[in-house]
């Protein structure tokens, strides 16, 4: 096991929640088998460590994914968290992937890697409707994107904070509920003193200490219940059988003209490098199998 998690957390006399995470282990997982040049691995990991924390606040089954799509060396960046049930035992799992076309310098600039991005939240449950909010990737730096985001979506006043370096990768999230309880004058106020708390925390702080002593760091004179930590994997969510919907999709004849020109179709995951291979048995194996559920169906309806 690892000591990734994610910490949700409330002031007991403000309406402002919060949530820690700590993710350094899956992404040293994620980036292992890959070969990002250093400011593409960490804005991969810092897209990982935002997913999750928007994720945190929603109780929901199904998926968040963050995206940027731009015109500078990176093409697409996403990191996706994935919540299997509502049960806090449940590990959130991420996974991520990050599409290089370009030279990027050493130092480059978040707005020089995403050039005229648009920044994508989706959120897909299992049951329910999907939603999608895209702004433009034209802050600074990917917190004050997501800041922005939420400002202008929902005029959630939102703090974020995210380090990912050598020596940790974590992310601090503050935002006001929507609904306020006390009266609005002090609702701002009591968001500025949290606020102006928060940003006090170094990046060398966030990405070294663990979230005890980060709340108790900034918050040790207010009121703060702690949720129960959940555990963060990473994890693809690729399968033989997703692979195998996928090549039933592109329909029979599709399949038999890829099959006369090679012996197998291959299937990569450029999430996991895992890769799946289906012969011309495997594929027909599966278009019949189509074919015999379809006349189920049919039957059945
Ligand atoms: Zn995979």
């Amino acid at each position: 096991m690892t000591n990734d998690e994610m910490q949700g957390f409330m002031f007991t006399d403000m309406d402002i929640r919060g949530v820690h995470l700590r993710l350094d282990q899956g992404v040293k997982d994620l980036l292992d088998g890959q070969d990002y040049p250093a400011p593409v691995a960490r804005l991969l990991t810092e897209m990982l460590i935002v997913a999750c924390l928007l994720s945190a606040n929603l109780k929901l089954r199904g998926h968040l994914s963050v995206q940027i799509r731009g015109a500078g060396p990176i093409k697409w960046v996403m990191a996706e968290c994935r919540q299997l049930s509502n049960d806090p035992e449940q590990p959130f799992r991420v996974k991520g992937m990050a599409q290089v076309d370009g030279v990027v310098g050493a130092d480059a600039s978040f707005i020089e890697l995403v050039a005229d991005g648009r920044l994508i939240i989706t959120i897909e449950p299992d049951q329910g409707q999907r939603y999608q909010g895209i702004v433009m990737a034209d802050q600074g730096t990917l917190a004050e994107c997501i800041e922005s985001y939420f400002y202008q979506s929902e005029q959630l006043p939102t703090h974020i904070q995210l380090v990912s370096t050598e020596a940790g990768a974590a992310g601090l999230m503050l935002q006001r509920l929507p609904q306020t309880t006390v009266q609005e004058a002090q609702a701002d106020s009591d968001w500025e003193l949290v606020h102006a708390l928060a940003a006090s925390l170094t990046q060398h702080e966030l990405a070294q200490l663990p979230a005890e002593q980060v709340l108790y760091r900034l918050f040790h004179e207010h009121q703060v219940q702690v949720f129960a930590p959940r555990p963060v994997l990473q994890q693809c969510d690729c399968s033989r059988e997703r692979c195998g919907a996928a090549i039933v999709g592109l329909g029979a004849n599709t399949v038999n003209e890829i099959l006369a020109e090679q012996k197998a179709i291959i299937i990569d995951c450029h999430f996991c490098n895992s890769q799946y291979a289906f012969d011309k048995v495997d594929c027909h194996l599966l278009l019949e199998q189509d074919v015999l559920s379809a006349q189920v169906e049919s039957a059945l309806h």
